[in-house]
């Protein structure tokens, strides 16, 4: 086949053409046109939030995990004890970079398909004043839940506790008002859903608090602070710029914008999620999570409890009609997931739903009922 596969994962995701054709140049990192797009992109990212008042947006080269890591080496101090509201593998990443970088952390644990609780959280803030800062994954992309972000950033605000929000797999999606919903970080990255490809993430820092983390990152290239000041001082990053992915981003976010934005976005990641959890209700399978808590982002299956069931084989059954799927997260029970973003609609999910259909009958699955 000539075209790409439709993926159905979290990043990097199907992007458009006009998001691809805009890495066919190639770009001077000191050149004023390319500083032109890198200050484009940062004010585009801050109106998606409201927070052109209140915060400032830093990028940063890698995946999305480097700039959770520099968000944690910037924002907190070495002194300082971090709480991790912990519903899953994210979570538990959080937590096992901030311990690497010699930060304190607690992990808070919930069970993976609940969300985190606001009100046990009050309780911990209340029981121990040693913490400082809380984290919080939005979207908890390991089964997929919606954490109840703005009642979690009223306790903290209540307890005067900084906020870090990763916000990965629901920026542009879901909606995230900074006058509304107060945090100290927000962390997102190029290739989810604004729909660019991978290779940059973004934190969002509440200028307030920005002038505390001169100082405070133990690492040159992940030290968000540095990398504010010098984009501040020259319109430059501070490192080679990931130039292809920047004006790619740039090209996303108009597209983004010609949709209608936040809301447009997530009326159409709804439309995928509900078209694609009704087809496959109609093959047997049942999704992990309660519909209360599922995001429109991706979806946490049972595994079909027939024996011939093998996730390897059901992704490359699934994969020569031209779907990739994405394997679960879970630790205790079998499980595989589909995204629903990308720059796919209700179209490619109904397909993706077939090429399900076709893979159970190349397995001899007759239903994909879980046990
Ligand atoms: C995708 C994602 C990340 C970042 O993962 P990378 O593989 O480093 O891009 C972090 N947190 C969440 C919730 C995510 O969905």
């Amino acid at each position: 086949m000539s075209h790409d596969s439709i993926l159905l994962t979290p990043g990097p995701l199907t992007t458009s053409l006009r998001t691809k054709l805009a890495m066919l140049r190639d770009w001077g990192s000191w050149d004023v046109e390319f500083n032109n797009v890198t200050a484009s992109v940062r004010h585009s990212l801050l109106k998606i939030v409201d927070g052109e008042d209140t915060h400032i947006v830093v990028p940063l080269q890698g995946s999305g995990t480097f700039s959770v890591e520099a968000a944690v080496a910037t924002l907190v101090p070495t002194s300082g004890h971090i709480l991790v509201l912990d519903n899953g593998a994210y979570c538990k990443r959080a937590a096992k970079l901030s311990t690497l970088m010699g930060r304190r952390c607690t992990l808070m644990p919930f069970a993976d398909h609940e969300a985190v609780s606001p009100a046990a959280l009050g309780e911990k803030l209340a029981a121990d004043s040693s913490i400082t800062h809380v984290v919080l994954i939005h979207c908890e992309t390991g089964a997929g839940v919606l954490n109840p972000m703005q009642e979690v950033a009223d306790v903290c605000a209540e307890f005067n506790k900084g906020l870090i929000i990763d916000a990965m797999s629901s920026f542009a999606a879901l909606e995230i008002d900074a006058r509304k919903t107060r945090f100290d970080a927000l962390i997102a990255a190029s290739g989810k859903c604004l729909e660019g490809v991978p290779g940059m993430g973004f934190v969002f820092i509440r200028k307030e608090v920005l002038d505390k983390c001169a100082g405070q990152s133990q690492s040159l290239a992940m030290d968000l602070y540095d990398q504010h000041a010098y984009m501040e001082k020259t319109g430059q990053w501070r490192f080679t710029p990931p130039t292809h992915v920047v004006v790619a981003l740039a090209e996303a976010i108009a597209q983004f914008e010609e949709e209608g934005g936040q809301p447009a976005r997530l009326a159409r990641y709804t439309r995928n999620c509900e078209t694609l959890i009704q087809g496959m209700a109609a093959l047997g399978f049942k999704p992990f999570l309660d519909p209360a808590i599922q995001a429109p982002i991706i979806v946490t299956f049972h595994a079909p409890a027939h024996p011939n069931y093998e996730f390897k084989r059901f992704y490359d059954a699934a994969k020569s009609r031209g779907f990739i799927l994405y394997p679960g997260k879970l630790t205790q029970v079998e499980t595989f997931r589909v995204g629903c973003i990308g720059a796919i609609g209700p179209v490619e999910m109904e397909q993706a739903v077939h090429a399900v259909a076709l893979a159970l009958k190349d397995l001899g699955i007759p239903s994909g009922a879980p046990a």
